[in-house]
């Protein structure tokens, strides 16, 4: 049995122990105990519902995926240098969910390792190891997955942008130079990168982005905008890589993921956080051909990747989904979630945008009738939240947007939940200017 520790004690050795660089959510952190589906219980026997975490996204602790993993445990766990069955039967379900040349796939332990797989591929099969990045777009805590991180080598501590690094200007279609009112902001923000891309003096390896970028506060890559981008990589010998690790397995409710909303198919595809539930697992998918290069190089092994727990676990995921059909509730349940989000924008002027898909959602708080950022307005949301026991959290350059994504079996009960108390905090401080 664990000894039960005190909050300021389990504090104290963190900080003792490993360092404060690990980041910590809330000017009041939560000690938590327990979990379960799209709750979570502090030491104290507080429930609260998790508005914030797309890792658990069948639900934490979900019974069907810890039976996966406790069966499989039990019975075998070693590397892909055996044959199991496990390996045979994860990889063809996942793969029955991408298009049909999409149609190989390298498991590994992380997002982040997943990047850096994808990017070694990239350069393998292009000869080429200069990249096209998104604007503050992230992909990981690896050295190369840092260097193509604008949103981590930007910013003031980051060591700065490495000279075969390219960087595109984020589709914004809220603050950008090409706004929602312009029909074509898509395909204008495209051909913009396209003259980049033809403009640039080197070979470009690969394009990478999200379908939605994350940590740029939910920004969503607007319609025609990779239709202009992936055919231009292209022409001049690079591939195109969507890093799916937050917006993949059904989160967008419409599609399973999210380059499918844009039309596009790309050569490679990062799969991390969601895959296996929390258990640390991470993928790149990619064409025959690119695959076919990277087999002329150096044995690729990785002691974890495609472990049999990892695939038990993973296909139990995909189970999940399937038979709870949350990916349907995803997308009755995030219509649901932005339509009342936006009930709240235009009652109070401090929302100026809420977009997503899904269960993937931006709130954009901003000064009254201006769109500059809100930072503390957008902090005070969270932290009174988190006083009502609901966790979401905020993101962006500013940190001003705030970004929900909760399990997909959340409930529209529970998006009411959210709406009410955001409404409620506003109401209050809006009688208090
Ligand atoms: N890509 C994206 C889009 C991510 O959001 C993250 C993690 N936040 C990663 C890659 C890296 O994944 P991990 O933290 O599992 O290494």
């Amino acid at each position: 049995k664990l000894e039960k520790i005190d909050i300021n004690e389990v504090l104290k050795r963190r900080l003792q122990y490993i360092s404060p660089i690990l980041s910590l959510s809330y000017k009041e952190p939560i000690h938590m105990v327990r979990s379960a589906f799209q709750y979570m219980y502090d030491a104290d026997g507080n429930t609260f519902l998790d508005a914030y975490n797309n890792i658990p996204h069948v639900g934490h602790s979900h019974p069907k995926v810890i039976e996966a993993g406790k069966t499989q445990m039990a019975k075998l766990n070693t590397n892909t240098r055996y044959l199991f069955d496990e390996l045979a039967i994860y990889a063809e379900k996942l793969l029955g969910h991408f298009p049909p040349n999409l149609n190989k796939v390298f498991f590994v332990n992380s997002g982040s390792a997943a990047s850096d797989l994808a990017i070694r591929m990239a350069n393998n099969h292009t000869d080429s190891k200069h990249m096209m990045v998104m604007e503050l777009g992230y992909h990981g805590n690896t050295q190369t997955s840092i260097e193509i991180s604008d949103y981590k080598f930007n910013n003031p501590k980051g060591n700065g942008q490495k000279k075969h690094i390219i960087k595109t200007t984020i589709p914004d279609t809220y603050k950008g130079v090409y706004q929602k009112d312009n029909p074509n902001a898509g395909q204008l923000y495209g051909l913009d990168a396209v003259a980049q891309i033809k403009n640039s003096s080197v070979p470009i390896s690969a394009f990478i982005s999200e379908p939605i970028v994350g940590c740029a506060g939910q920004v969503p890559l607007p319609k025609g905008y990779l239709n202009e981008v992936y055919p231009a990589i292209r022409a001049q010998g690079g591939i195109c890589i969507s890093d799916e690790v937050q917006t993949g397995f059904g989160r967008l409710g419409e599609h399973f993921w999210g380059f499918e909303a844009s039309e596009v198919i790309p050569d490679m595809v990062i799969l991390g956080k969601p895959i296996a539930n929390g258990h640390p697992m991470g993928a790149v998918v990619c064409t025959e051909e690119i695959a076919a290069s990277f087999e002329k190089g150096v044995e690729f092994f990785s002691s974890f990747g495609g472990n049999p727990v990892s695939c038990a676990i993973a296909t139990a995921v995909l189970d999940v989904i399937e038979e709870e059909k949350l990916q349907e509730n995803a997308n009755a349940v995030g219509e649901y979630y932005t339509s009342r989000l936006r009930e709240l924008m235009h009652k109070y002027p401090c929302i100026g945008d809420v977009r997503g898909n899904g269960l993937f959602i931006g709130c954009e708080i901003v000064r009254d009738n201006s769109k500059n950022p809100n930072t503390e307005l957008a902090c005070h949301i969270k932290n009174e939240l988190r006083r009502k026991h609901i966790l979401i959290s905020t993101d962006g350059p500013f940190d001003n947007i705030i970004k929900t994504k909760p399990a997909l079996c959340f409930s529209k009960e529970n998006v009411d939940i959210v709406v009410n108390a955001i409404d409620e905090v506003l109401k209050t401080h809006y009688n208090n200017v």
